[in-house]
């Protein structure tokens, strides 16, 4: 399909993932790196925070797939402890500890929930496209909810869960890029109305809400156009032969605090400047309080909608049912919800966001 695009020019409709366009609105360096540099640069070593959200990505994930009647807290820690991902972790005993502190959050979080309710959708992978691209990404969980509007057969929700240790706002989630191309997938793909989109921050048993309109959808789209037109003219020169010396002026390094967290850091002489290395644990939330808050650029820790370099990524909606889910234990007059961690979380945490709409 061919759209006109750059001066005049035919313009091939641009497939990505929000991870993409968020990749390169927090460095293009690490975009040119992570998308199109081949064979690709060696990354650093595995962060232990990503083995620890994709295990429980991947546990809660597994525990909707399971018969209702074997919805069980003791089943879903029995699925975290089995499927445990051990990559990053600094020896046997911090990842027991951990391990431990995962099943927690996991067997917490599932107690508040309906074994009875049934997603639409677990890491479910959707897409939409306009006339200039074509976007697809996983959603951890898509719930059915009553609708208030009335209507029976219910409206979807996107659930996206959080286990990093970053405190998270609703502003997170109402200014989530990718929150609200999901949720404009889903109903395409669905056919039904789906507004609301929910960050379940199960270290801090929170859920951070945001109802979208859907002006705001659309304001979203329009700037996930954007930045994929920047994408795209960026790929087309890259693609055309660029010098070395030419490469920073198309995608020029945003070095920061955040480049200790970047897999790319030892191929970027600005982002070792920037930021001593991080050991692959540090992201771990054991030693910093949520309450103590983080700068930003710091781990969140958890999911991506392309595949996760540590086993398969979480990631997708879910279910539906009647009542809305009893979420992680929705604390009175919190919302909440997240994304937008700027620069470089590492990978694993999707970050989500962006200008609010
Ligand atoms: S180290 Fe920093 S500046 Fe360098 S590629 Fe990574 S995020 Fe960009």
């Amino acid at each position: 399909m061919e759209q006109l695009g750059f001066e005049g020019m035919p313009r091939r409709l641009y497939a990505c993932t929000p991870t993409r366009l968020s990749a390169w609105l927090d460095c293009p360096r690490r975009y040119r790196m992570s998308y199109l540099d081949r064979p690709p640069p060696q990354k650093g070593p595995p962060w232990a925070h990503n083995s620890f959200g994709a295990s429980v990505h991947n546990a809660l994930a597994a525990w909707w797939r399971l018969p209702r009647r074997e919805r069980s807290v003791a089943a879903a820690a029995d699925l975290l402890d089995r499927g445990w991902l051990t990559d990053g972790f600094a020896d046997a005993v911090q990842s027991a500890q951990q391990r431990a502190r995962a099943r927690q959050l996991v067997q917490d979080y599932v107690a508040g929930l309906d074994p009875a309710d049934e997603p639409a959708g677990v890491e479910r992978t959707v897409g939409t496209r306009t006339k200039l691209i074509a976007v697809s990404g996983r959603i951890d969980r898509l719930d059915v909810r009553r609708a208030e509007s009335g209507d029976d057969s219910g409206e979807l929700v996107v659930v996206d869960y959080k286990t990093g240790r970053y405190p998270l706002t609703v502003d997170d989630a109402r200014t989530s890029m990718p929150l609200a191309l999901y949720a404009l997938a889903a109903a395409r793909a669905l056919r039904r109305t789906c507004r609301r989109v929910e960050l379940h921050h199960l270290p801090a048993r929170r859920v951070l809400a945001w109802e979208h309109t859907q002006d705001s959808l659309d304001r979203q789209l329009r700037r996930a156009e954007d930045i994929a037109g920047e994408c795209a003219e960026a790929d087309e020169r890259y693609r055309g032969g660029l010098s070395a010396d030419r490469r920073d002026e198309v995608f020029p390094p945003r070095p920061g605090s955040w480049c200790g967290w970047c897999d790319y850091r030892g191929h970027c002489p600005e982002g070792m400047a920037a930021a001593e290395a991080r050991r692959p644990w540090d992201g771990l939330a054991s030693a910093v309080p949520l309450e103590a808050g983080l700068g930003p650029g710091e781990p969140a820790s958890g999911e991506s909608d392309e595949p996760a370099p540590v086993v398969p990524p979480p990631g997708e909606p879910a279910p539906g049912g009647a009542a809305p889910p009893a979420p992680v234990v929705p604390p009175p007059g919190e919302p909440a919800a997240g994304g937008a961690a700027p620069v470089a979380l590492p990978p694993g945490e999707s970050a989500a966001g962006g200008a609010a709409p």
